[in-house]
Parts: C-alpha cells; structure tokens; sequence
C-alpha cells in the first residue's frame, strides 16, 4: 500500500519519511523548529498562504499526482498505519475523531492543529495547503503524526479501540515475548510515560508481566505516549479470559549442573 503510494504524500513529498518523523526526537526538533519560526518570525502560523500556483514547485506537481483518483482509496489513516514501523496503531473511526469532545485539550498542545486534523481527515483543505512550502508541509505532517498519536491513546480505551486492538493482539501483531519460559506469548504496546517525547513504546507481556523493547527498530521508535501507559491493563481486566496464567518457571543458572550460589 505504501508503495502504491510512492514517495507523494497527499500532504506534500516528504510523506514517506513519516516513519521517520514518529521517532520522537526528531519530531520534537521539528515542532520545536515550528515554535522557534512562530515565535521570532512570523506571527501568523502558515503566512504563506496567498495564492501560489503560478510557483510550479515540486511540490505541486506531487500535489496533483496524489490528488487524482489513485489514491482516493486509501485515506490517511489506513496510510499512516500501514507505514513501516507504525504496525502497533489501530485505525481510529473518523467518528470518534470528529467528535470535539474527543478532541479535548489538544488544541494545546498540536502545532497547526487546524491543518494537521484535516490531513488526518482527508478533509481538502479549504486553506490552501498546495501553497504550503515543503518545509511547512513537513511541520503539519510531524503535527498529525502528533495528533493522531495523541486521539490514539483515548481511543484504545474506548469500547471500540479495544476491540480494534484486540483483533490486532489476536494475530500476535505487537510481538511475542521474547523470554524463553513465556514460551511466545503476544505482547500488548504500552507507553512508560503518557507525556510525549519521554520514551518510545515498548511491548508488555502478560504472562512475566514484564516490558521489553520491540523488536523492530522502527517499531522502536514511535512515541510511547500514543499507547499510553494504561493501556495494555485496561485490556486484559476487559478481555480478562485473554490474560495467561502467570508462569512459575524461571531459569537457574548452573555450573557443571549446579546451582550458583548467590553472595
Ligand atoms: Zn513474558
């Protein structure tokens, strides 16, 4: 799917580096970029937003490609979750998106949140973003990767996200437990911090109920403030047949078959 897309993001050709983008670093030096432009510079968020289209950019060009009919069947969402690395994400119902009250509180605290919500959305922008430079069409995309991440985390605890993830968990899409006695078991995605930008996701596993880093280095960098730190516990009390027998077992290290004695 995201080949058929090729390189041409819908909101500009950086797109593909969205991967990229979810490492939360590089998305804090973008948005802090956003922040540093906003507040010495311009006043105005986008003030590029007069009529351009006599500038033939590279931009452009990608804009009109995308925006034909060929990509009409994958909306930004299903795109963005089928990004390398971005596996772990379910799709939020555009529903529970449009809903303002679902929204709540992150006006705050999302850069150009105005642009990076119709991007999620695939709304056509009535603003104009075909004048948008590459360089602000980066900032929105880092913004809705921020955006969605942060509509993610309420989601996956709403009867429906749960549902979504379980069918995910279900085909073991968050990866095993990588300790030898959890014998494989499906780990669940959960966040050490609920702020962004503190950590990246790590996997929980319900049997040693212990975290491990994912095995994907991509995977391994996405925010683990989008999965939350609630997230994996509010599951197995929902589906509580799923959660496994805590396992006893424990590895005993031996020389020439005896046990080491600890100091
Ligand atoms: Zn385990």
């Amino acid at each position: 799917m995201y080949s058929e897309r090729g390189g041409g993001g819908r909101g500009g050709g950086s797109k593909g580096e969205m991967g990229h983008v979810a490492n939360p670093k590089k998305a804090q030096e973008t948005l802090d970029k956003s922040k540093d432009s906003r507040s010495s510079s311009a006043p105005a968020p986008l003030p590029n937003i007069a009529k351009s289209s006599d500038v033939e950019s590279d931009t452009d060009t990608e804009e009109s490609n995308v925006s034909g009919s060929d990509e009409d069947d994958t909306c930004w969402i299903s795109w963005f979750c089928n990004l390398r690395g971005n596996e772990f994400f379910c799709e939020v119902d555009e529903d529970y998106i449009q809903d303002d009250f679902n929204l709540c509180g992150l006006t705050n605290q999302i850069p150009y949140y105005d642009y990076a919500l119709d991007l999620i959305l695939d709304v056509e922008s009535s603003m104009g973003d075909s004048s948008f430079t590459e360089e602000q069409n980066e900032l929105v995309e880092s913004a809705a990767e921020l955006l969605y991440g942060l509509i993610h985390v309420r989601y996956i605890l709403t009867v429906k996200g749960l549902t979504a993830m379980l069918e995910k968990y279900k085909n073991a899409e968050f990866g095993r437990c990588p300790r030898v006695h959890c014998c494989g078991q499906p780990c669940l995605p959960v966040g050490e911090s609920d702020i962004p930008r503190q950590s990246t996701v790590k996997i929980y596993c319900p049997k040693c109920e212990d975290i491990y880093t994912p095995r994907s280095k991509f995977q391994e960098s996405i925010d683990g403030a989008y999965f939350g730190t609630t997230f994996p516990h509010l599951f197995l009390m929902t589906y509580g047949h799923l959660k496994p027998q805590k396992n006893s077992q424990n590895y005993v290290p031996k020389v020439f078959g005896f046990k080491v004695h600890k100091p």
